[in-house]
């Protein structure tokens, strides 16, 4: 970007010479964007605790049930057999999350993503609330044990794990559903042992993560904030700093004329005592910048003290502070936006045929044909029918197009809502509707008198008929 040292991209700024972690004490932020950001993270919290509580039709809102193998999405249930939608689904998401960041930077990460919010926007300010704001923080770090000390640091503990207990519940909650939560709070967790212990696992994790953890689990486990090498190119909008207006930096001298012009960042140190990954965002775009703009209040409310133009750090590409370009639409942008939509057309379309119920018809495996002593001949087939409905639907099976009868092999065929059922019968034909050795057939699932979906098959017969 400009001729500023790139020695700072050497190591990472929580990490000393030595190897240790260097904690980084953030001074609390304040300012525009950081009371947004907190109405964000606020009506955030709020869905993110609210969901789990809203029912559509006795079912959850959203539920992501790994275990059994079934996602409920606005109320929708989807089976493994729509794995093809979520990964449509997954692709999507992908090329949007690519594209958002070759324009936008990481303004997810800054805004939405769940570490930061949490960490941020909870945790950090049960900190500020227990502990001050950054230097009564380090004071009482580097302070002996003492009775203000265990207060302080006990009442931080349990405030950390409490939270992090209800978080991996309403986690927990997403995945089994609210009324399985409840259902075993109300039961005694001790007696559902095989949930109580991976929730207090994740508690614990949750507890680390937020206890110590921190902004590494952005800066060297978060694979979306790896990837920003590759994504970011100089017409991307990050948070940056205006090095054209800015440098040559120097404090300001109240009574001298100062030797050389001097750009307008009078080197306070503002921007990177508020910095929650301690680097300082006038060395440039780097990995540990999650976008969260505290520097950005901070260095707006030094230019307003020094009376001169708010923005030196602000939401800008590198062509933009460069040459004062604005966003330019780039092949790039255009190649991912066609991606998307065209993504978006098959996921639609794919969603709107998509079936109830769906049907698998299989012949009996090693069986040929049947004479029957009619004459007929016969074929024995296997079928599997899911159900996606809340409905109980007694099911018709018919030839469509064929001449022929299916017999169905025991009771008659019920599907139970969200279930899947299984069912053997034949199809029966006479020799002059059996042309040859392998015959097409289709057969169409009905429930009471209504198509619900159909089905090619083969049927094999003796042939030369
Ligand atoms: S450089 Fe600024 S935007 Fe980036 S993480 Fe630090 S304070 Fe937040
Ligand atoms: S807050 Fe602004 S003026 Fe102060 S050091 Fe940072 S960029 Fe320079």
């Amino acid at each position: 970007m400009s001729e500023l040292n790139d020695e700072f991209r050497d190591s990472i700024g929580t990490i000393t010479a030595e190897g240790d972690r260097k904690w980084i004490f953030a001074k609390k932020p304040f300012g525009k964007l950081y009371n947004a950001r907190t109405i964000v993270s606020y009506l955030y919290l709020l869905v993110f605790f609210a969901l789990p509580w809203i029912k559509v039709n006795g079912e959850p809102l959203f539920m992501f049930n790994l275990i059994e193998r079934k996602f409920i999405l606005f109320g929708t249930i989807f089976w493994p057999q729509d794995f093809f939608l979520f990964v449509i689904a997954m692709l999507t998401f992908m090329v949007f999350v690519v594209l958002f960041t070759v324009v936008f930077g990481r303004l997810f990460c800054g805004w939405i993503c769940p570490q930061t919010i949490f960490m941020e926007m909870v945790f950090r300010k049960i900190e500020y609330w227990i502990e001050g704001d950054a230097e009564k923080q380090k004071r009482l770090n580097d302070a002996e044990w003492n009775k203000e000390k265990v207060l302080k640091r006990g009442a931080k503990f349990f405030a950390f794990f409490g939270f992090s207990f209800i978080i991996a519940h309403y986690f927990l909650a997403y995945i089994i559903g609210m009324d399985a939560v409840v259902q075993y709070m109300s039961e005694g967790l001790v007696n559902h042992i095989g949930t109580f212990i991976p929730l207090v696992v994740f508690s614990f994790v949750f507890f680390a993560v937020y206890w110590r953890f921190r902004e590494q689990a952005c800066i060297i486990v978060c694979p979306y904030g790896r990837l920003q090498g590759v994504m970011l190119d100089p017409n991307s909008i990050v948070v940056a700093y205006d090095y054209v207006r800015g440098e040559p930096r120097g404090k300001m001298k109240r009574h001298a004329e100062p030797e050389k012009k001097l750009g307008d960042c009078i080197d306070c140190m503002a921007c990177v005592k508020v910095c929650p990954t301690g680097i300082d965002i006038r060395n440039g775009t780097q990995l540990e910048c999650v976008n969260c703009t505290a520097c950005i209040d901070a260095c707006d409310h030094i230019m307003e003290s020094v009376h001169k133009p708010t923005g030196l750090i602000r939401y800008a590409s590198e062509n933009n502070i460069a040459r004062s370009e604005k966003l330019k639409v780039t092949p790039r942008i255009i190649a991912y936006s066609v991606v998307l939509v065209a993504l978006v057309a098959v996921l639609f379309a794919l969603m709107l045929t998509r079936k109830d119920v769906q049907a698998t018809v299989m012949r009996a495996q090693g069986m040929l044909f049947q004479k029957q002593e009619d004459g007929r001949i016969s074929n024995l087939y296997n079928i599997k029918l899911i159900n996606k409905t809340r409905n109980t639907m007694p099911v018709e099976l018919k030839l469509i197009g064929t001449n022929g009868e299916i017999q169905v092999v025991g009771k008659s065929i019920v599907m139970q809502p969200e279930s899947a059922s299984d069912a053997v019968f034949f199809v029966i034909m006479d020799k002059q509707d059996i042309p040859h050795r392998k015959n097409k057939i289709e057969i169409g699932v009905y429930s009471k008198g209504e198509k619900l979906d159909d089905v090619n098959t083969n049927f094999m017969g003796p042939g030369g008929h």
